[in-house]
């Protein structure tokens, strides 16, 4: 057994991640331990491209020297003082990041799903105090196959059963109707009559994804109850799925004019990733709280943050929410150098030209080759491969393509069996992106 197996074997041993690798290939069982810039080594010395970017953390490269020395020279300083004493890293930061993204407040956290987590509290409590939604009535409105993380509200919104199954009982208010065998039992019900029954205890809190009809549709029937409708401007998880131009703007209106708050996750496509500043300034929407995470570390530690303005914000009072890490000095510094890294090596920029070239380029392989479709914007973008979609952790040709995409220098993985995601940090040359178009190729030839 060598090194290697031994070190993996112990990995799905002890933490039982292997919900993470169901029938992992063999060839996948590589560890890596170097990253710069776009790539990434193991331990054999073997050189990839990184297409994956840590799910969209690592925008600014690898170990980028800036992030990386902010985060030693603050290491050397002060690292934690928790927000029970004032340092000097947290005013300068919150100063900072709602001026470049033109909030009057933030709320930093740590991970991305408690962003949501937070923008959710936040909803309600405005819901409540300023728009007079009743006690206890308040509802968030998701979308279908939506993905923002693991807690328990996050579950509970979600549309994936195995994302959701087995965790319940779920967050009311936030929930997923689950038309369920054991529930028209419970109740001695006709399907037809579960259903309206469902929707009038439970409450729809999910509509398809970009489709605004549906959601005015729920604004008509209930829209006094609602606070929020939380949504990703491009489905990540979902397998890259764009919405149509306009639609965050013409969902901005909607909810302005239903006197619902508008909260963009934007963990995944903020930050460059899709070609602009923020996933949302391609429609021009502004709304009404932002949700950031992966990258505004750069990859480098968890980082997150809530922006809002005012009225929603200071529905907030003391000893309502916190976190002991959120803005510690170390964050500050990471995020305020992260954003610097983005805004003045212009990423955003070369997110956009650069994903049109390797779009165009993965085009012209389309009708030769397996690849069925290929969609995204900026450097978010999923190959389809022809075949058909299939469960979690299930291997099809998609997983092939990825195994000789491994074999010829370059790392992606499959989602929903036949979907590719190609997301490399934002850092990318032209010529790399040509380089990765011929591994591209020559692998979907190969298999
Ligand atoms: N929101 C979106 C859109 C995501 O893609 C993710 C993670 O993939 C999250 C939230 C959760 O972020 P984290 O894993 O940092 O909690």
């Amino acid at each position: 057994e060598s090194q290697v197996e031994r070190r993996i074997g112990i990995e799905r041993q002890i933490i039982n991640f292997c919900n993470y690798y169901p029938n992992e290939p063999t060839a996948l069982r590589f560890l890596l331990t170097k990253g710069e810039g776009t790539r990434v080594w193991d331990v054999d010395g073997r050189e990839y491209f990184d297409f994956l970017s840590a799910y969209s953390a690592v925008n600014q490269g690898h170990c980028h020297p800036k992030i990386i020395g902010a985060l030693v020279e603050q290491a050397q300083q002060m690292t934690l003082t928790s927000r029970a004493f004032h340092n000097d890293c947290l005013g300068e930061y919150v100063e900072f990041v709602t001026r470049y993204f033109g909030f009057d407040r933030v709320l930093p956290m740590n991970t991305g799903v408690e962003g949501g987590e937070t923008a959710i509290k936040l909803a309600r409590k405005w819901g409540y105090e300023v728009k007079g939604i009743p006690k206890d009535k308040a509802r968030v409105l998701f979308a279908e196959s939506n993905f923002w993380g693991r807690t328990l509200a996050a579950v509970s919104s979600s549309s994936d059963p195995t994302a959701y199954t087995g965790f319940g009982p779920f967050m009311p208010g936030c929930e997923f109707p689950r038309l369920c065998v054991s529930f028209l039992f419970a109740h001695a019900l006709t399907p037809s009559c579960a259903l309206t029954r469902i929707i009038e205890t439970i409450s729809v809190s999910m509509v398809p994804y970009n489709n605004l009809d549906a959601i005015e549709d729920e604004f008509k029937r209930d829209g006094d109850n609602i606070a929020a409708f939380m949504v990703e401007p491009i489905q990540g998880e979902a397998g890259v799925v764009v919405p149509a131009d306009g639609y965050m703007s013409e969902l901005k209106k909607l909810c302005t004019s239903y006197n619902v708050l508008l909260i963009a996750d934007e963990v995944q496509t903020g930050l460059g990733r899709t070609g602009h500043r923020l996933a949302v300034d391609y429609d021009a929407c502004k709304p009404d709280i932002l949700v950031l995470g992966k990258a505004l570390s750069g990859g480098v530690f968890p980082v997150s943050a809530v922006l809002t303005s005012d009225e929603v914000m200071l529905t907030l009072k003391p000893g309502e929410h916190g976190s002991t890490y959120g803005g510690n000095p170390l964050a500050c510094k990471v995020a305020t150098a992260a954003i610097e890294v983005l805004r003045d090596e212009k990423l955003a920029e070369n997110s956009a030209s650069r994903g049109e070239q390797l779009r165009s380029g993965l085009r012209s392989m389309e009708g030769s080759t397996s690849i069925k479709e290929v969609r995204g914007r900026g450097l978010l973008n999923a190959m389809v491969i022809d075949q058909p979609a299939m469960g979690y952790g299930d291997q099809g040709k998609a997983w092939d393509v990825c195994l000789k995409m491994k074999e010829n220098g370059l790392l992606a993985k499959p989602t929903h069996g036949n979907i590719i995601r190609f997301a490399p940090p934002l850092t990318i040359t032209k010529a790399e992106i040509d380089q990765c178009l011929d591994i591209i190729d020559r692998s979907v030839r190969q298999v």
